[in-house]
This record gives C-alpha cells, sequence and structure tokens, in this order.
C-alpha cells in the first residue's frame, strides 16, 4: 500500500454547494449502500451548514440499510423551489430515474459527485473520481472541507460517520476491492474512531439477506453455466413468481466469481417490465466496464452493469461471447 493523498473536492463544486439554499440530493435507482449513505452523508452536512437539503431516490431504501437512522426523511416525491441538484453515485443521468426526469430541474445548476469511471458528464460541476473507493468517501472530504472549519474536529458526531462508513463497506464488500487503499483504511480508523458501528453494519450490509433471496439462489444457481471462463446465470420473472416483489439475486454475482476456473461472472436478470438487468463482475487485470458503457450502462473495471432489451438466455447467450474478451 502507498501513502495515498487525500481527495480534493474542485473549488467550483464548493462555490455551488456554500451558495445553495434548498439544494435537492438524488442518489441513483436500486440504491445501494454507498448510494443511501452518501444521500444521507451529503444531507447532514449541508443541513449542518445551515441549508434546507431534500433526500430524494426513486426506489425504497432496501430492507438491510433500514438501520441507518433517518432513511424515513428521504423521498421520491418531488420538490419546490430547489436551487441546486446534486447526483451521487450515479454514472448517467438515467440513473437519477423519474425523481429527475419529471420534476422540471433541468434548468437548474447540477452538481455531480461520482466514483465511476465511465461517468459521462452530464452536470454543469463535476466532481469524478475513480480513485475513490465509494462516492461516501468523497462526501466525506467534502464534509472535512465544508463542515469541518465550521463546527471543529468533532464535525462527525451524530451519524456521520455510520452513513460514510456504510458507503465504504458495500463499495468495498467489506475492504477487499483493490480500491480499498491506505488512505481508505486510514478513514475507516477515523470513522470508526467517531462511533461508527464497523460489525453492525458489516453484519447488515455485507451477511444479511431475506428467506426469500436465498430461495431465489437456489433456483438462480441452477442455471449456472461455465464458458472458457465467464460464469453466468439467468434470474427469470417465473422463477420470482412466489417471491413477493423480489427482482434481484443482489451479491450473487460475486458469489459466482468465485469459482476457481473463472475470470468473469455474469448475472441476467429479466426485468417486470420486459428488459434484461446485466450485472458483470471481473478479476483484475479484465475490465467489464467499457463493454456496459458500449451498451448504455457503466461502472467500474471490476463491476459494472447495464439493462439491455431482449431474450434472456439470448442475451446471455450474446454477451457471454462479448465477456470473454473482456
Ligand atoms: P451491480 O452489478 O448492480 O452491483 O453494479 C455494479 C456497478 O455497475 C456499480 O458501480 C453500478 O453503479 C454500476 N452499474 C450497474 N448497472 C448500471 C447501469 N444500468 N448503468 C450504469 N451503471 C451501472
Ligand atoms: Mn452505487
Ligand atoms: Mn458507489
Amino acid at each position: 500500500m502507498s501513502a495515498e493523498a487525500p481527495l480534493r473536492p474542485p473549488a467550483a463544486l464548493l462555490d455551488i454547494l456554500n451558495g445553495a439554499r434548498r439544494p435537492l440530493l438524488i442518489a441513483h435507482l436500486s440504491p445501494d449502500g454507498d448510494a443511501i449513505g452518501s444521500l444521507l452523508a451529503l444531507g447532514g452536512i449541508l443541513y449542518r451548514l445551515g441549508k434546507d437539503p431534500i433526500l430524494s431516490c426513486q426506489d425504497p431504501v432496501p430492507p438491510n440499510l433500514q438501520f441507518l437512522p433517518h432513511t424515513d426523511r428521504i423521498t421520491a416525491a418531488p420538490a419546490d423551489e430547489v436551487d441546486v441538484v446534486v447526483a451521487l453515485d450515479s454514472s448517467d443521468p438515467s440513473r437519477l430515474g423519474d425523481v429527475y426526469q419529471r420534476g422540471r430541474y433541468s434548468r437548474l445548476p447540477l452538481a455531480v459527485i461520482d466514483h465511476h469511471v465511465t461517468n459521462t458528464l452530464f452536470g454543469t460541476v463535476h466532481w469524478v473520481e475513480p480513485a475513490a473507493c465509494a462516492t461516501a468517501e468523497m462526501v466525506y472530504y467534502l464534509g472535512e472541507t465544508l463542515l469541518a472549519p465550521e463546527v471543529g474536529p468533532d464535525w462527525m458526531a451524530n451519524e456521520l460517520a455510520t452513513y460514510i462508513l456504510t458507503g465504504i463497506v458495500t463499495d468495498t464488500r467489506g475492504f477487499r476491492t483493490n480500491s480499498t487503499n491506505a488512505r481508505v483504511m486510514a478513514l475507516v480508523a477515523r470513522l470508526v474512531a467517531a462511533g461508527a458501528p464497523l460489525t453492525t453494519i458489516t453484519d447488515q450490509v455485507l451477511e444479511t439477506r431475506t428467506f426469500d433471496l436465498i430461495r431465489l439462489w437456489g433456483r438462480v444457481l441452477q442455471t449456472v453455466r461455465l464458458d472458457e471462463g465467464v460464469i453466468s446465470v439467468v434470474n427469470t420473472q417465473a422463477m420470482r413468481k412466489d417471491l413477493g416483489g423480489l427482482v434481484r439475486p443482489e451479491s450473487l454475482v460475486s458469489f459466482l466469481l468465485g469459482a476457481q476456473e473463472a475470470y468473469i461472472a455474469a448475472v441476467f436478470t429479466e426485468l417486470p417490465d420486459g428488459p434484461v438487468e446485466c450485472s458483470f463482475r471481473a478479476r483484475p487485470g479484465h475490465d467489464v466496464s467499457r463493454l456496459a458503457l458500449e451498451l448504455g450502462g457503466g461502472g467500474h473495471p471490476l463491476a459494472a452493469g447495464c439493462t439491455v432489451k431482449g431474450e434472456v438466455e439470448e442475451v446471455r447467450h450474446t454477451l457471454v461471447e462479448r465477456l470473454r474478451q473482456c
């Protein structure tokens, strides 16, 4: 591990946040722990700076993140009198969902805070940091720059440290990704010292799943195939008909990459309205983000995704061929 420099938010972003009165913060649809953690953390920072932030996300907070304080403040409802929009953990505008598309916010300044290498730079001000392990890590540096000078060294009091650590644990899968470096681990120590409950967070984010999800894994795994290093499964609507609205098999794709014979893993999920959601993972030395971007999605070299049209087994057949070359 080398001693990576701290992350520095650009002045233009600090200006736009300092000048905001009622900022609308939006996390990506199907939110994960980094989306929700970044949203709650930046909301808390801006609130403590005397602003009136609105926290929004098109989709509900998943059950395993509801242990976080104040998730009830996250809404999908349109907001009025907004003066700035902030997109979090979102690599393109479609990730913001209806909250942004229907809200007539397009004439407002849009600040983009994200760590996806595939970010399409769709805002008016951007802070895109592919070296950050999570958007929540970037939000920490925003707090250190904006809030610490105002309220002193205890600026992470209350829930901020918990939110930030939740984002980091999620996106590093418990400090196991190659984005986990000395800078990240030093920050984790500060977050734990500030009171973030590491054990609760790792339990909730990495180890907690419903019985229905385990049943879905059982069905989906029956479709597993290994095609010259690419391991894949399909998840159809029929497999989920008695599973109470459950759609995604969550971390199954990372589990699949554990196959010794595989260098790429893929899950193909038939969505309720027809298209196929594709989730990719790769071992170091490969890059699935370029294929995901080409197909209208995005992500990181080792973890990316996209949504495409087609019949689910045909999509698997076509994309496994492409993935073999990644
Ligand atoms: P997932 O496989 O859903 O855990 O996603 C892996 C990575 O790819 C995450 O960083 C996501 O933000 C990104 N990603 C997944 N689906 C999409 C999509 N449709 N568009 C853009 N990025 C995506
Ligand atoms: Mn995310
Ligand atoms: Mn993220």
